[in-house]
């Protein structure tokens, strides 16, 4: 039966790809990779030897009639990313709508999101969150971005790679101040695995103290703003005029 199988892969530490993910990439007609050489890598550990084709932003569309071609031949497909969970911040938006649209079936196969690890373990409130990703790479953008953010009162979540960790927390400091709590969590199920939580102008402080800490992949969390509770003197004016009108027309 044709299927179009979505396949987490790890985020570091190889033992985390599913036992069903191994049987599956090594049972599908073609794997559509991000990254052929990097899948690659992984399929030569599980000692997997499927087809590989790739697929990435620039070439998603035409690839999708590809595959939707080799789905209508009744053949199984799957789709990763170079780590985690395809779609997410990774490609696969455009292959996934299309293939739906023409009617076939899209499985998922669920492991690895660095986000969800990150939340699981960061001791942040995880009942309401808000991903965010990659935040834009152009700093007039990104403290826009943060502006429009501001006021969240869930856990905010964001992507961040070296090149850029450093600026991301200076904005996040001008945008949402340095005393507001946050999590930095590095280098997820790898070696150097860290967690670090403070006010952010703390953990600014402590990663431009010691440049190991920038290295790596980050899933940052800001805890969401404190709900602001209204005292009497500050009741909204457009409220009080609402009030008092219908205090008038009350008998
Ligand atoms: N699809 C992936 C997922 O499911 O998490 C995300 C892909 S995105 C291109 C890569 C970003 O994910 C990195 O820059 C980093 O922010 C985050 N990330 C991936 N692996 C990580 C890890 N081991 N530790 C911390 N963050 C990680």
């Amino acid at each position: 039966e044709p299927v179009l199988y979505v396949i987490a892969t790890p985020i570091g530490n190889l033992g985390d790809l599913s036992a069903r993910a191994v049987s599956l990439l090594g049972e599908v007609d073609l794997i559509a990779a991000e990254d052929t050489r990097h899948t690659g890598r992984l399929l030569a550990y599980f000692n997997i030897k499927s087809t590989l084709i790739s697929v990435h932003d620039h070439n998603e569309v035409a690839r999708a009639e590809m595959i939707i071609d080799q789905l209508s031949q009744g053949k199984r497909v799957a789709l990763v990313s170079d780590a985690g969970t395809p779609l997410i911040s990774d490609p696969g938006y455009a292959l996934v709508r299309r293939v739906r649209e023409a009617g076939y079936q899209v499985s998922p196969v669920p492991g690895c999101c660095a986000f969800v690890a990150a939340l699981s373990a960061a001791g942040l409130p995880s009942d309401r969150f808000m991903f965010i990703g990659f935040l834009p790479a152009r700093r007039q953008a990104r403290l826009k971005s943060l502006e429009e953010l501001v006021g969240q009162s869930c856990t905010l979540v964001f992507y961040e790679s070296t090149h850029r960790i450093l600026d991301s927390l200076q904005d996040m400091i001008e945008v949402f101040g340095p005393a507001r709590e946050a999590v930095v969590a590095r280098e997820l199920t790898k070696t150097f695995e860290t967690f670090r939580q403070g006010a952010l102008a703390e953990l600014l402080a402590w990663m431009q103290a010691d440049s190991n800490q920038q290295k790596g992949e980050f899933v940052v969390l800001v805890r969401g703003a404190e709900p602001v509770v209204p005292d009497d003197e500050s009741v909204d004016p457009r409220s009080e005029a609402v009030l008092r009108l219908l205090a008038d027309e009350l008998p």
